[in-house]
């Protein structure tokens, strides 16, 4: 599969925007700023293809991709961000278990993107209670590992392991979307999630 032929496809506000298709989507989630946009970009090997934010917060749209003609990959809204107000907050929660609700069966995996300096947020906690009820295979990835020194990284590891939740068959990548660090081996995670299906 070659992610360098990820193309864009278009913004969606409403649930009617979404594909309908019965190609697999892999689902990348996080919190605004973790670095989601840079870990697609890293992906695809594009700079600037997935809009890296400079205002957290205000990405309020699902953008959805196609990845070489084989899936979907959906760029939800980051959530969390403090300044979010109410009714942001609302519209967001309603439009992700409307979302995970109708395609949940073609849904491949879920690509969970958390700060790999810190404990998972309740946020973060919540993300995976709907991943869980709905039953998707979850890969969490922690960005920004060039940020840790070395004897950080196991227990950063493992308390977002156990924060979390994670099971056996859960997938935790050590990543950095600024220098590269593992992108392999989520390449090879997100192609295994679209061609097993
Ligand atoms: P998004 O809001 O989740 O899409 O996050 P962005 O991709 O816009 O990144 C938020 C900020 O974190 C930007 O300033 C990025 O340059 C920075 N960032 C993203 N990934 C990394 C990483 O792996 N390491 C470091 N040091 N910074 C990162």
């Amino acid at each position: 599969m070659d992610f360098r032929k990820t193309v864009f496809v278009r913004s969606a506000a409403k649930m009617k925007d979404f594909p309908t298709d019965d190609q697999p989507r892999v689902v990348f989630v996080g919190r605004s700023n973790v670095g989601k946009s840079s870990t697609i970009n890293q992906v695809v090997g594009k700079k600037g293809f997935a809009r890296v934010s400079s205002m957290p917060g205000k990405t309020v749209f699902v953008n959805l991709f196609r990845v070489d003609d084989k899936g979907w990959l959906i760029d939800l809204p980051g959530y969390g961000y403090s300044k979010t107000s109410k009714e942001e907050r609302e519209r967001y929660s309603k439009l992700i278990e409307e979302y995970f609700a109708v395609d949940q069966e073609n849904i491949s995996r879920i690509y969970m993107i958390v700060d790999a300096r810190h404990k998972p947020t309740a946020d973060d906690v919540t993300m995976v209670t709907w991943v869980r009820h709905y039953g998707c295979p979850l890969t969490v990835v922690a960005n920004k590992l060039d940020k840790l020194k070395k004897s950080e990284i196991e227990p950063n590891l493992a308390r977002i392991r156990e924060t979390l939740m994670l099971s056996e068959e859960d997938v935790l990548i050590p990543f950095s979307a600024e220098k590269g660090t593992n992108c392999d081996q989520l390449k090879a995670d997100i192609q295994n999630a679209i061609e097993e299906n």
